[in-house]
């Protein structure tokens, strides 16, 4: 079973609503990019892994675990009684080649990091981490490539070993069905879990001025919108969301674009440029956030991870629907 959802990366969330309100540089875009094929490939696995099932185990999936005074992020953990077998997965396309600790690429070079030592040091510290705890637990792992079209060429049987390719996936997955876990698997996951922190390495922030405020359509990104009385509808493309909609949509933003910076009524109704009437918002911020302070210095907190969580954890609670034309 999946113990943590896979929620998409805070530095993908971060250059999403950037670049909806301002031009990426081509470093961001290139990046943007680069996260989105990442999350592709990882939803990809987690849906071969699912309709393979894995009811009998324990799976932690992008954790980041702070073991020796450093944190490690983990795509996937798979505990069961056997230990752990850690998958990172790499949603790699294209011919490549592997030779020693050299990755090429065909027709683009030498790849910068190697995979395989990645893997390597990953493992070895969850190792570490069960000799402190005085548990000694198995732990292996596989390189995990989910693209149909990523091509492996490689002379050296100890690259093959580690790795696993999309048309061998639903096999290893059900390599697992053998395994279960009882109360040794729930010690390790429970040592896991006593190791979970935050992701540290997300620090992206921009001043409150620097971007465009505003709402925008959520199907095609347009600001064009035309104020109806509890929705907006989009001029460009016709969808039209309620107005409830676009604020959290709001919120989300203002989460990942200005971090720390308080978000205030105020603050909001600048951000939204004005769209949605004052109480509507505070309405919003109610119902979205916690809140801080009393009053005229009252302060939100956005309660959910992003705007996907909220809008399906609030899905029930919304009286006006979305209409999004693709
Ligand atoms: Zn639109």
């Amino acid at each position: 079973m999946f113990i943590t959802i896979r929620k998409k990366p805070e530095e993908l969330l971060f250059l999403n609503a950037l670049g909806r309100r301002t031009a990426l540089s081509v470093y961001d875009a290139d990046k943007l990019n680069r996260l989105e094929i990442g999350m592709t490939g990882e939803r990809e696995y987690d849906r071969i892994f699912g309709d393979a099932g894995h009811n009998g185990l324990y799976i932690y999936r992008d954790i980041y675990l702070k073991i020796e005074n450093s944190v490690t992020q983990y795509d996937t953990l798979i505990i069961s009684e056997s230990g752990i077998v850690v998958n990172e997965i790499k949603n790699f396309t294209g011919d490549y080649r592997v030779a020693g600790s050299m990755w090429t690429r065909e027709g683009s070079g030498p790849v910068p990091d190697d995979a395989l030592s990645q893997l390597r040091r990953a493992v070895g510290k969850l190792m570490r981490l069960g000799t402190a705890h005085g548990m000694n637990f198995d732990v292996s792992g596989k390189l995990v490539f989910p693209n149909e079209s990523f091509r492996l060429f490689s002379n050296e049987e100890n690259v093959w070993k580690q790795v696993v390719l999309r048309v061998d996936l639903r096999q290893y997955f059900g390599g697992f069905r053998n395994e279960y876990s009882g109360t040794y698997a729930s010690q390790v996951a429970d040592i896991i879990e006593r190791h979970i922190v935050p992701n540290p390495y997300f620090k992206q922030r921009v001043e409150f001025d620097s971007v465009r405020h505003g709402l925008y359509c959520g199907g095609c990104g347009s600001f064009k919108l035309e104020k109806h009385q509890f929705h907006l509808r989009c001029q460009t493309c016709g969808s039209r969301e309620s107005n409830e909609t676009h604020l959290v949509r709001a919120m989300s933003d203002f989460k990942y674009l200005f971090g720390p910076l308080e978000m205030t009524s105020r603050r909001m109704t600048e951000f939204t440029g004005g769209m949605v009437n004052y109480r509507t918002v505070l309405r919003a911020l109610a119902k979205y956030c916690y809140s801080h302070g009393q009053k005229k210095s009252t302060s939100y907190e956005f309660k959910y991870y992003d705007f996907e969580e909220a809008m399906i954890k609030e899905r029930s609670n919304r009286k006006y629907k979305d209409y999004i034309k693709k």
